[in-house]
């Protein structure tokens, strides 16, 4: 028995972002908190925002960071309690979605900011439309938002069915300016999505479906993504498979690469993707061990089997510029059971397939010093 239930009405294609007015209409939203990242505000699509929807917008919120931190959320949940908003679109990367979905819970639920992470019932939200200028988070399809507490080095994930956005617009356009190094970063995470997804013990045929067919995806387009900014069909396809790995990962939650990258992004600063990116090579053939099924998907996904992949993997990720090797990372030999002990702390990790102690993940970690 299985069940898949992903609620976020999407609209998908080139150009689509133009018809905003009307699908917040259809909504019937007219008071609107727009949260937006710097480089939305730079090349021209908040303007864009404004000038679609008009007086609809009360009030727009930048200045959030990379890892959104708790100061930000209260930034976007105090301008929703100032014009007593119907809904709030968040347009940028993971960072602004996953701001705007935290302050979207905490404005509905009457909590503060400072009280999401003891916070276990999202199953409520401010209405969210989510319009993602990257290709990676999936935060608009998915009922998760993950926040930083920078004062006590934390990074939470948050998830409820109240995070789902109302409406994804998904118009890969609007990824055309990101510059190739984010392009890199975000665009691994597709991979990284979908590859967990399919390592997860939560994992269904349809998560796997459309997990093998994200993969694919960004396996063949990224790297012409990376160096070719405009190729209107590579931002098509990253746009397609990282929407595609958000719903299957909606259903599955994520796995063992996630459950290691937050402390790498805490501590060291590595950015999501590549935390993510790091270890995944490893824990894509500890779990293909654990279960020859892995092995299938690899070759649907057009590789010989899990080992395969993963070479693959590297050389991509080598083509894009990410790090392999903690010492490349700039991380030394005494932090790795510090690594691996937050590594077990983390929920997601639950979700995986194989289960490691403590020494293996110290030995994994070994394996990928350099
Ligand atoms: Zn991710």
């Amino acid at each position: 028995m299985f069940s898949f239930n992903n609620p976020v009405e999407i609209k998908f294609g080139e150009g689509i972002f133009t018809r905003l007015n009307e699908f917040v209409e259809d909504f019937g939203y007219e008071r609107i908190v727009v949260a937006a990242s710097g480089s939305q505000v730079k090349n021209g699509v908040v303007e864009l925002i404004e000038s679609l929807l008009g007086s609809k917008v009360r009030e727009v919120v930048t200045g959030i960071e990379a890892n959104p931190t708790l100061t930000n959320v209260e930034s976007i949940a105090s301008a929703m309690y100032e014009h007593d908003a119907h809904a709030v679109i968040a347009t940028g990367g993971g960072s602004v979605m996953d701001a705007a979905k935290a302050a979207a819970a905490s404005y509905m639920q009457g909590i503060g900011a400072d009280e999401l992470f003891g916070h276990t019932d999202f199953t409520e939200a401010l209405p969210i439309i989510a319009i993602p200028s990257t290709s990676g988070s999936a935060s608009e399809v998915t009922p998760t938002s993950v926040i930083s507490d920078k004062e006590n080095g934390l990074k939470v994930p948050l998830a409820g069915k109240g995070l789902y956005p109302k409406l994804a617009v998904v118009d890969p356009e609007l990824t055309f300016t990101c510059p190739p190094n984010v392009t890199a970063v975000s665009g691994i995470d597709v991979i990284c999505h979908a590859l967990d997804c399919l390592g997860s013990i939560k994992s269904n045929p349809i998560s796997d479906a459309l997990a093998v067919r994200a993969a694919g995806l960004a396996f063949r387009n990224l790297e012409a993504a990376f160096l070719e900014p405009e190729n209107r069909e590579a931002r098509r396809n990253m746009s397609l498979g990282s929407m595609l790995a958000g719903v299957a990962f909606s259903q599955t939650g994520t796995t063992a690469s996630h459950a290691m990258s937050y402390y790498l992004t805490s501590h060291f600063s590595i950015p999501h993707g590549e935390a993510c990116a790091f270890s995944l090579d490893e824990w894509f053939v500890i779990n293909a061990e654990a279960d020859s099924r892995l092995h299938q998907h690899a070759k649907d996904i057009g590789f010989e089997d899990a080992g395969d992949l993963v070479r693959r993997f590297n050389e991509l990720k080598g083509k894009v510029g990410l790090r392999l090797t903690l010492k490349e990372l700039g991380i030394g030999q005494e932090a790795m059971e510090d690594i691996a002990e937050e590594t077990l702390k983390q929920a997601n990790m639950k979700n995986n397939i194989a289960q490691l102690d403590k020494s293996e993940i110290v030995q994994l970690l070994e394996r990928k010093e350099g």
